[in-house]
Order: structure tokens, then C-alpha cells, then sequence
């Protein structure tokens, strides 16, 4: 729902129906006693003390409100710490198993690599035994650049590792030919959350700004360096990322595709940043041959790195490099490396508490050998005929999409018959890939976790820095299958819902149309289809390719409803006096929007179809339809991660997304008999025709 970057169209086929009881059932099987069950409307959460015309958002979810803690180590609480809680258990006991059997199984086995991953990192002992010793040699090569000519090959060697310093290296899809991989140089290398932290003016980012060089201080220090050379080395790396900040691109510049399509050919990256040894850069991170074309994707920010490279001295690139691999190994070494990262980042999220080892063990084993758990994960909770019903529940939203492209008034049937095309192009992932990564060649050994972590950087690395040039692997997923979490891609026109994302509270087999469509249905699958028509996603042709396929007055009409969504949202308060960023959460606004709207479309659809069922616990199928919507955003925030986000998320708050949309729509006005006036009832004036 949520990454916002990035079909064949399927007729109601029959469908094996497995009994809803069975998935329900094997999934209960799993979890503990204390784990309730999830449902998609979950009728206790409602407070009925609370208008649904006043605030939908606080009557679907008021009495689940009332009543929730944060847990200690949450930023947030909600469905998505929900579903993740249940995954985890679920993930958990793979990779206990994995632990189990690490003897009996062959070497180069992944599930062996996954026990034995996992093991090393949940070796606490192990941990603060070796204190520092394990990333010496990191350091030790940081150290090394005495000479400026050893700068770049340095850094290559750190971004290998996954030390993000100075730029990043994406090997991605060409925007004007999206069959091919090119290289993509993006801005990077900064320690705070976002540019806007270095640049924003007041007392409250002053303070954050001081902190960050406490932090410095005190990470340096604990690396061995006397007090005095700590305080001046923390100075320096502040003012060498506040130089890269200050030409770094803003988040809402950053949306527009055609603010980061730069192409140029290799000897014109040579002239635009002619400080940087670009042959040896591409040699110095494994790539077989110099790359032909590169896109720049923020050229400023690349001229800003070059003239830092040609003139900042050696000792403050080595203090920045040595905070950045600090900073990301700290959590894996031992306690006063991993609190004190704590302490500061956890300012961002208002977590009061680290998770337990056994979750942030699980995460990152997810995030390095996902494939590897994501196929025993499947195996225990998704069976097949749960993602033939979840498909066909996605086809109903991509054929209610195309009716409503048809009978668009605004649109012409140049710009309409584009759409379309896009629409049938549209490709879906559902559940897991239908291949699966080979980690064969992917080296886990005992010791250390911090240089397993290093080991599968360099493994992920070597995978893919040689892509440009070659075909787009289209089977490849960008998110793992455990994940609470879907995504569109515009450059491969396709979007994908992995099976972690496909269990209750999102989407159950045994649960009614109407709570199924406006979860899975209109928050998940027609919020993912509707990004491939939002005001960054309609600048992508159906091949995924970067081409302006609209007429003028089409563009014109789209930009002009879209002023609308942004003037809707940036009246929305997020926290404080903080308002939402209407721009940056344009795309997202857009796709809820469009969600709504298709979903309870394709709901009508399979009402029609299938019949129309009696009132479940008194409520229509309409009504559910918005339940199911509403409680999907079923989300209790701290105020410190709501302030974060309003700097660097696309999403607005949770309640912004329900009341929004629904504010909007005649049809939830009818479905609860919603006045004119009603705070959920907007003038038809500022109501934004899109979609
Ligand atoms: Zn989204």
C-alpha cells in the first residue's frame, strides 16, 4: 500500500473454493492462546458513541482506541503490528527448526544458511564478547585513505557492505526502455531521516541537529577516540552531510519522474563530476565492464559530492566514513554500541523499549535470506486455494477499474483507449514468487553476525551491479513474502501482494464480500492499481516505459482535480500544529481515493453475482464495505513518529486516509445516511473527479 514507487485480465473464473473454516483453522493451529484471532470487520472496535457521520474513522475503530497500549517497543500499534505479530510466530518457527537441524543438514543447504544466520545473530554472548573486534578490518580500511587517490575505491568497498555514504549505486530499470537495466546514481549518505532535517530552520530541528552530534560524539568515543578528537571529527561529518543535504532534492521534488531522468553517456558523467575517478569507481564495486550510459538521477547533488571529494580533507571523510559504518553496524555488536543507537533513532519512532533479539534476529534474516524463510512460510499458511480467492478477488477490482475507465466523462478516448491498454498490461503478483532465489552462492559461517550481515550485502551486491544493460527480470519480487506490505511498480506496470499481506485482519476467505472488499478489495488491491494512474504512476506507459501518453486537455484536467486532493489533505492537522504535506501525499491520496471507489464498484459486481447476503451483526453489505476499509487503517500512533513522518512519508495518518476518501464518496454518505453538513459529508465543489 505503501511503497508508492515504484495484469492480464482474468475473467471470473471457477474457483476452487476451499472451506472457509480450513485456513482459519491451520492458522489458528499456529499461533498462541493469547494471539486473537483477527477478523476484516471486527464489530468490537466500534464505538457507537460516535457519529459515523461525524468521524468514520473513530466510530469504526473508537472502541479498540480506547482501550490499546502501545507496546514499549512499538512507534505504533494497529493491524500492521498485528498481522506481523502472527507472521513473526509463524517465521519463528522456521527458523527454530532451521536452528535444530543446522547438523543434519548439508553444507551450502539454505536451510542450513538460514539456522545458521539466525544462530549467529541470536549468539548475545557472542556478541559482547567481541565488542568492536568483528568490523576492525572496516575500520581499519577506513584508516587506509591516506591519499586522496584511495577515497572512492573506499567507499565502493563500504557500499559494498552496505554502508550508505556519500551516493547510491542502483542497478534499475531504464525509464525509456523498460525491458533493460541501466545504472542509476541516486543521492544518499546522510544520517538523519531526511534533507529537510539538515535545512529546516527553529529551535526543535536545532535540537535534533545537536543531538545528532552528541550522538557522533559518544559513537566515536566509544570506538576508542579520545574526547577532544571525538567532539571536532562529529563537527566535521555534520557539515559534510549538511553540504550534501543542501543540494539534495526535497521528498515532494523527488515525486516528480521527470526531476531524476538525467541520462547521460559515461564520458558525461566524467564532465559533470570530474573529481570522481568514475573507471575506477565502476572496477572498485565489481562491475565486469564500464557501464555506457548512467542515469544522474539528481545531477546537483552529484556535483555537490564531486567538489566535496576534490576538497574536503582526508580526516573529515574518514570521520564520516567511520560514523556510517558505525552507526550501521552498532545494532549487531555489542550493548553500548546497540543502545546507543537506540537512544538516538528511537527519538524518531518513540519507541521507549528495543523489540525482543528474537524479532530484530527474525527481521533481518527476512531481510537477507527472505526467499530462503518465504517458502517454508508459504508452505505453512497460504494454500493454494487461498490465492486462487484472493486473485479473484484482485480480477474483480481490475474489471471494476476498466468500467469506470470506460465511462469516464473528463477523459478522451485517445488518452482512455492508453488507459486501457495499461490497465490489461497491468501484471499482478499474489502470494510468492513462482521462482525463488538461488542463495547458493551466498556465504553464512559461525561467529560474528555483523559479518554475516557484511556476507549477504556483498552477496545481494554481486547479484545484481552487473545488470546494466541486461533484459529486466520481471519474476523478481521487491519485498519479501512475510511482509505486511504490497507495492505497484510503474517501470515493470505490475503490482504485487505477498502472502504475509494476504491473512486476516487484510483478507479471509471465510469472511463476508463486503469486509473483504473494503480491505483487500479497495485498501489493498485498488489503492496498488490506482498508483499506476496517480500523478506519478500516469506519467508510465503500459510497457512501464516514461512517455507522455496524455493529450493536453487530459494532463490539464488530472493536475487541476488533483490541486483539489492536495488542498483536501493539507487542511488535515497530523500532529501538534503540524498540518499534512498534501503534495508529498498526493500519490497515496490519490490511490485510496481510487481504491474506494473501485472496490465498492466491483463489491455491487459480486453482489450481483453471487447475491446479496443478509445484514451481518446489522450491517449491510455497504456498510461493511466501509468497516472493512475504515478498521484496515486501524492504526494507534506515537505523536514522535507521527512528527517523523510528516517529513518522509507519502502516507498521511491513518484516520486522514479513511476520512478522506470516504468524505468524498455519495455512496458512503447513503450507506449511513449522511447529511449534507455532516463533517463526513464534503461540498461538492472541493470534491476532487478523478478516478
Ligand atoms: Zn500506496
Amino acid at each position: 500500500m505503501r511503497l508508492a514507487r515504484h495484469l492480464w485480465l482474468v475473467a471470473a473464473a471457477a474457483l476452487v473454493l476451499l472451506s472457509p473454516e480450513s485456513l482459519t483453522a491451520q492458522l489458528a493451529k499456529l499461533l498462541p492462546d493469547s494471539m486473537r484471532p483477527l477478523r476484516v470487520v471486527d464489530t468490537a472496535w466500534i464505538d457507537k458513541n460516535v457519529s459515523a457521520c461525524t468521524d468514520f474513522f473513530q466510530y469504526a475503530n473508537g472502541a479498540w482506541l480506547a482501550r490499546d497500549t502501545i507496546p514499549a517497543a512499538y512507534a505504533s500499534s494497529g493491524v500492521a503490528r498485528d498481522m506481523s505479530d502472527r507472521n513473526e510466530v509463524v517465521v519463528r518457527s522456521v527458523l527454530d527448526a532451521a536452528v535444530a537441524h543446522i547438523e543434519s543438514l548439508p553444507a551450502g543447504n539454505a536451510t542450513r544458511k538460514l539456522g545458521t544466520f539466525y544462530a549467529s545473530c541470536m549468539d548475545s554472548a557472542g556478541a559482547e564478547r567481541a565488542g568492536l573486534d568483528p568490523i576492525r578490518p572496516w575500520l581499519a580500511g577506513i584508516d587506509s585513505v591516506t591519499k586522496r587517490s584511495r577515497l572512492i575505491p573506499e567507499l565502493a568497498a563500504l557500499q559494498m557492505l552496505g554502508v550508505n555514504v556519500a551516493f547510491r549505486y542502483r542497478p534499475d530499470v531504464d525509464a525509456h526502455d523498460a525491458a533493460h537495466y541501466m545504472v542509476w546514481l541516486h543521492q544518499g549518505g546522510l544520517g538523519l531521516p531526511d534533507r529537510d532535517y539538515y535545512m529546516r530552520p527553529g529551535a526543535a530541528a536545532d535540537s535534533i541537529r545537536q543531538q545528532y552530534v552528541e550522538h557522533l560524539k559518544r559513537l566515536f568515543g566509544l570506538a576508542g577516540e579520545d574526547p577532544a578528537d571525538a567532539a571536532a571529527h562529529a563537527q566535521a561529518v555534520m557539515a559534510l552531510e549538511t553540504a550534501l543535504a543542501g543540494a539534495s532534492l526535497t521528498r515532494v521534488e523527488q515525486r516528480d519522474p521527470a526531476a531524476t531522468d538525467h541520462p547521460i553517456p559515461l564520458a558525461g558523467l566524467d564532465s559533470l563530476a570530474s573529481s570522481i575517478s568514475w573507471s575506477s569507481y565502476f572496477r572498485s564495486i565489481g562491475l565486469d565492464a564500464p557501464p555506457q550510459r548512467v542515469n544522474v538521477a539528481e545531477p546537483t547533488f552529484i556535483r555537490r559530492v564531486d567538489s566535496l571529494v576534490a576538497a574536503t580533507p582526508l580526516e573529515t571523510w574518514r570521520a564520516y566514513f567511520r560514523a556510517h559504518t558505525l552507526s550501521s553496524a552498532a545494532p549487531w555488536l555489542s550493548s553500548p554500541f546497540v543502545q546507543e543507537q537506540f537512544a538516538f533513532t528511537s527519538q524518531f519512532t518513540g519507541a521507549r523499549a528495543l523489540l525482543p533479539r528474537w524479532k530484530r534476529c527474525l527481521r533481518e534474516t527476512d531481510a537477507d535470506l527472505g526467499e530462503a524463510l518465504g517458502q517454508a512460510y508459504v508452505a505453512k499458511t497460504f494454500p493454494p486455494e487461498a490465492r486462487a480467492r484472493a486473485r479473484a478477488v484482485i480480477d474483480d477490482i481490475r474489471a471494476a477499474f476498466g468500467e469506470r475507465l470506460r465511462h469516464l466523462t473528463w477523459m478522451s478516448d485517445v488518452t482512455r483507449a492508453q488507459a486501457l491498454d495499461k490497465l490489461a498490461k497491468m501484471g499482478e503478483k499474489v502470494g510468492y514468487p513462482d521462482k525463488w532465489l538461488d542463495y547458493s552462492k551466498l556465504v553464512v559461517a559461525d561467529g560474528p553476525f555483523i559479518l554475516n550481515v557484511g556476507r549477504a550485502s556483498a552477496f545481494e551486491w554481486q547479484r545484481v551491479v552487473n545488470r546494466p544493460g541486461m533484459p529486466v527480470d520481471t519474476t523478481e519480487w521487491g519485498i519479501t513474502v512475510p511482509t505486511v506490505n504490497a507495492y505497484y511498480d510503474p517501470s515493470k506496470n505490475e503490482m504485487v501482494f505477498p502472502a504475509g499481506a494476504l491473512m486476516p485482519q487484510t483478507f479471509d476467505p471465510a469472511a463476508d464480500d463486503g469486509a473483504n472488499y473494503g480491505s483487500l478489495g479497495a485498501s489493498w488491491a485498488g489503492h496498488e492499481l490506482t498508483h499506476g494512474f496517480d500523478d506519478e504512476g500516469r506519467h508510465y506507459d503500459a510497457e512501464g516505459n516514461l512517455r507522455d501518453w496524455w493529450t493536453p486537455a487530459d494532463s490539464a484536467h488530472f493536475a487541476e482535480q488533483a490541486k483539489l486532493v492536495v488542498a483536501q489533505f493539507t487542511g488535515y492537522l497530523q500532529v501538534d500544529t503540524l498540518h499534512v504535506n498534501g503534495e508529498l501525499t498526493l500519490g497515496e491520496n490519490i490511490a485510496d481515493y481510487g481504491g474506494v471507489l473501485t472496490g465498492y464498484d466491483a463489491l455491487q459486481r459480486a453482489l450481483e453475482r453471487d447475491g446479496r447476503p443478509d445484514l451481518i451483526d446489522g450491517y449491510t453489505p455497504e456498510q461493511r464495505f466501509f468497516l472493512g476499509y475504515a478498521q484496515s487503517w486501524r492504526v494507534h500512533n506515537r505523536p514522535e513518529r507521527l512528527r517523523t513522518r510528516v517529513t518522509v512519508d507519502p502516507h498521511a495518518p491513518e484516520r486522514w486516509r479513511v476520512n478522506g476518501p470516504l468524505s468524498n464518496v455519495p455512496v458512503f454518505a447513503k450507506a449511513f445516511g449522511c447529511e449534507p453538513g455532516d463533517p463526513m459529508v464534503r461540498p461538492a465543489d472541493s470534491v476532487a473527479h478523478i478516478w
